[in-house]
């Protein structure tokens, strides 16, 4: 099964990559953990490319396309071999992530992310979506309480409101694959709701 873990800045997704791990431990499923941007040496260093704050304003579809050219690196060296060998693979942010932001945030066309998509994953999609939802001003003031804010998180609280707002209209759009969490929980709260979900997953 291929599983991704969704959410917009500081929803607590590390914690929650943490929980998704000991669940598939301790039900012995093979699996891999992986994330994106990045992935590979090749999609990790795309991924430092398009974080680092910089001066020359990067035009979105130049951050699209660095965007599934990690996508397309990530899948044929790491996703589809894992789930060829019928391994579980764990991914923080997918596709999900580039309608959110590259089309939410940045505000591009739609159908140009799904052109991509066709392109690169032939077909291919997560069978589970996590989205840990929380308004945007709960989780920048935690992940602003981090510092070190990459390029996207020195953002306006606006250009997050769309980015969580893509994420919902996505989700309700899917809400087979989709499954949203209340992440301004309590983090037991929170995790137990992600169990709950990986238990149907499973009998599912
Ligand atoms: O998952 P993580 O929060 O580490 O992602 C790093 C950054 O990459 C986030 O700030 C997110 O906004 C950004 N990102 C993006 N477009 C994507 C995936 C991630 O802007 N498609």
């Amino acid at each position: 099964k291929f599983i991704t873990l969704e959410g917009t800045e500081g929803v607590g997704k590390s914690t929650n990559l943490a929980v998704i791990v000991q669940w598939l431990e301790s039900h012995n499923i093979p699996f891999i953990q992986t994330r994106e941007p990045g992935g590979t040496p090749l999609a990790e260093q795309l991924r430092e490319l398009l974080l680092a704050p910089r001066e020359e304003a990067v035009d979105p579809k130049a951050e699209l396309l660095m965007v599934f050219a990690a996508r397309a690196q990530h899948l044929a060296e790491v996703v589809k071999p894992a789930l060829a060998r019928g391994e579980w693979v764990l991914c923080d942010r997918f596709t999900d992530a580039t309608f959110a932001y590259q089309g939410g945030g940045r505000q591009l066309p739609t159908t140009l992310i799904e052109e991509l998509e066709a392109l690169v994953q032939e077909g291919l999609q997560p069978d589970c979506t996590l989205l840990l939802d929380l308004c945007p001003e709960v989780g920048l003031s935690r992940a602003q309480e981090r510092g070190e804010l990459d390029r996207f998180e020195t953002e306006a609280q606006e250009f997050f409101e769309r980015v969580r707002d893509a994420y919902l209209s996505r989700a309700k759009a899917d809400p087979e694959r989709f499954h949203v969490i209340d992440a301004a929980q309590s983090i037991e709260a929170v995790a137990s709701d992600i169990r709950k979900v990986l238990d149907s997953e499973l009998t599912g």
